[in-house]
């Protein structure tokens, strides 16, 4: 029998109960759940001792979605050395679980994917490889405003034959201008090679 605390709402211990039994899983000895006065919500999942714990904050959607989340850790526990590195434990094995779960317990793939992105940025990328409807599109819009954050890459000399000089200390490339170092330049002086001289523009 599951130990629920007194603030778990019953949709919670119904959902807690049904999903185990569904992956025929015996549920966690505790359930604990506490209210916070935020948006967002956040669980722990403890499997050598048998505990979920929920952080819930109003978010209704938020609150299912850890709830399911810390759920896929139960159902799929980590190798015991992982254990004290919760984020190494969410890979691709971790999310062919939970997002299906997410899916099947009254998310949709839209909110499944902002909502597990909001907390790990890293599951788009395996909600795409699962091919979550939305995931692409969504992976994509991410990586564009990465690339807007970071800069935009230009082509400020276009690719050429390396053309090895001195300057001073430094050995760089007559056409371009570059300093060429380490392996590059091992590599240049051996076999010569082309490359284009790009440069990082703040994005706008
Ligand atoms: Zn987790
Ligand atoms: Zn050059």
């Amino acid at each position: 029998m599951t130990r629920f605390s007194r603030a778990t709402p019953d949709w919670a211990r119904e959902l807690v109960i049904s999903v185990c039994a569904e992956h025929q899983v015996s549920p966690p000895l505790v359930v604990r759940w506490a209210h916070r006065d935020r948006a967002a919500s956040s669980g722990v999942t403890r499997s050598d001792s048998g505990a979920i714990s929920v952080v819930a904050g109003h978010d209704q959607l938020d609150q299912r979605l850890t709830l399911l989340h810390e759920l896929a850790h139960w159902l799929l526990p980590a190798p015991r050395r992982w254990r004290r590195r919760r984020a190494a434990h969410h890979d691709a094995r971790f999310y062919a679980l939970a997002f299906p779960l997410y899916l099947a317990n009254g998310l949709t793939d839209a909110e499944a994917i902002a909502r597990e992105a909001a907390h790990y940025p890293s599951s788009l990328r395996h909600a795409r490889a699962l091919g979550v409807p939305g995931a692409e599109a969504a992976w994509r819009e991410r990586r564009r405003l990465l690339a807007g954050r970071r800069g935009i890459l230009r082509v400020l000399v276009p690719e050429h034959r390396v053309a090895l000089a001195r300057d001073g200390r430094w050995t760089v490339c007559s056409v371009c201008g570059q300093r060429i170092v380490g392996p590059n330049l091992v590599r240049l002086r051996r076999r010569g090679g082309r490359h284009t001289l790009l440069t990082r523009e703040a994005a706008s």
